[in-house]
């Protein structure tokens, strides 16, 4: 392709007199917007340790523990795809839009979660059995009514 005369000059000239795309970081960072995709924060007064989370991360950034009582993220692992807070039933993930500071040693970030999973409730007593006194025998056993017998066999011979 036979590309046009001085185009070279004419893009070094062009990049001379604009600002640089690039921002000198750390001393100045980039603005964020609305829908930039910084990192996962919890709100651990709303979850409920159900696990969903922990088992659908494509990645295995996420650990819960029930035991321990603490959900923990691997932000090294996270690709920021957003799916588990669109899994979380209670609604307590949220995708921040800046980026958390960065790391110099491998780590997880573990949050405590003061849920308290409900007590089962108690089972209700037996039903006492029933006694020769109950209503119910007492109905069963009166002469003249129909009962789950066997017909008496000695009286047709
Ligand atoms: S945003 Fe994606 S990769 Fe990151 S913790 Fe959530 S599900 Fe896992
Ligand atoms: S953050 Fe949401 S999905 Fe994860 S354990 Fe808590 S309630 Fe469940």
């Amino acid at each position: 392709m036979k590309q046009k005369p001085l185009t070279m000059t004419r893009v070094a000239l062009g990049s001379l007199l604009r600002k640089p795309a690039t921002v000198p970081y750390p001393a100045a960072r980039k603005p964020v917007y609305l829908a930039t995709r910084g990192h996962i924060a919890i709100e651990e007064d709303k979850c409920n340790l159900c696990l969903i989370c922990d088992r659908r991360c494509p990645t295995g950034a996420i650990a819960v523990d029930r035991t321990g009582k603490t959900w923990a993220i691997d932000r090294l692992r996270c690709i920021q795809c957003n799916h588990c807070v669109d899994v979380c039933p209670r609604k307590c993930l949220a995708m921040e839009n800046d980026y958390t500071t960065p790391m110099q040693m491998k780590r997880s970030d573990v949050v405590p979660v003061p849920f308290t999973p409900p007590q089962p409730k108690p089972k209700p007593a037996a039903a006492p059995a029933p006694t020769s006194d109950s209503p119910l025998q007492a109905k069963e056993e009166r002469p003249g009514e129909r009962n789950h017998e066997p017909p008496d066999q000695s009286s047709a011979d």
